[in-house]
């Protein structure tokens, strides 16, 4: 693809579970190394487009695209092969693993082997052992958090664990970061401080990210450009300042 083209499309989504139709004709596009938020009211969808791109659950029709390629229906495992790295809404870390195991075992996953394979030792698994640690300390470097690479993940604050989950995101190298409301369960500190990660990765990393949010101030605070979808539908599209003054908008949010 030419580099006017977009990185991920997605193109007429739509989604019923049973009776209930929770996508209803979805459409949007990010470009290389763009960073966009997908919004839109409680109940409105954003899971559920979310958990369609990245491979979790496939849509009833309409298609994902990524570099051009068809992706949808893939599985997650293949979608994170070819470059697409999430986070979770529900942090996964592994609790009693040092900071430093929890980053590289987005490692192990894309290029190395198994991480049960390195943790219990397995002579394949120590040839890259090295490489793998460097590149996870560098990237725990990004994210500020280098001096805690030893500590238990599950002692650190709640801000912070959240950091490491992008720090294994981004240990892998992707082309699309996908971030699932990364704020949800966070206080307003811890959000302000957690969107300005995120605004200083796209900045300096130039990381294409799509971010789904509750939090209308942060998303309109840091994205470039705002999808907004309400009851299944595309309400809105554009940048802060032309979402904010959308009155379709603000009565959908008012509406909840
Ligand atoms: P949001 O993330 O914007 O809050 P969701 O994508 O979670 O919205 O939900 C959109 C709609 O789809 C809601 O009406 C919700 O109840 C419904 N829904 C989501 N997941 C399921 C499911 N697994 N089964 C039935 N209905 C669902």
């Amino acid at each position: 693809p030419s580099s006017s083209s977009p990185l991920l499309k997605v193109d007429r989504l739509a989604k019923s579970f049973g009776g209930v139709r929770a996508l209803d004709g979805i459409d949007f596009a990010l470009a290389p190394g763009e960073l966009v938020g997908l919004i839109g009211p409680n109940g409105s969808g954003k899971t559920t487009a979310f958990n369609i791109v990245t491979g979790v659950l496939k849509p009833s029709s309409g298609r994902i695209l990524f570099e051009g390629a068809e992706v949808t229906g893939n599985r997650p495992e293949t979608n994170a092969a070819l470059g697409m790295a999430r986070t979770f809404q529900n942090i996964r870390l592994f609790n009693d693993l040092p900071v430093i195991d929890n980053v590289m075992v987005g490692l192990h996953r894309k290029r190395g082997p198994g991480f049960l394979a390195t943790v219990l030792g397995l002579p394949a698994a120590r040839r890259s052992e090295a490489a793998i640690r460097v590149r996870a300390t560098e990237v725990l470097g990004i994210l500020g958090l280098k001096k805690r690479a030893g500590e238990r993940v599950g002692s650190l604050p709640y801000g912070d664990q959240r950091k490491v989950e992008f720090a294994r995101a981004l240990a892998s190298e992707p082309t699309l970061l996908l971030l699932d409301e990364p704020t949800a369960g966070m206080n307003p500190y811890e959000t302000a401080d957690l969107g300005a990660t995120i605004e200083r990765l796209h900045r300096e990393l130039g990381i294409t990210t799509l971010l789904v949010e509750h939090d209308m101030k942060m998303v309109m605070g840091i994205c470039q450009r705002l999808v907004v979808i309400n009851q299944g539908r595309m309400l809105a599209e554009g940048t802060p300042a032309e979402i904010r003054a959308d009155a379709r908008v603000v009565e959908a949010y008012l509406g909840h």
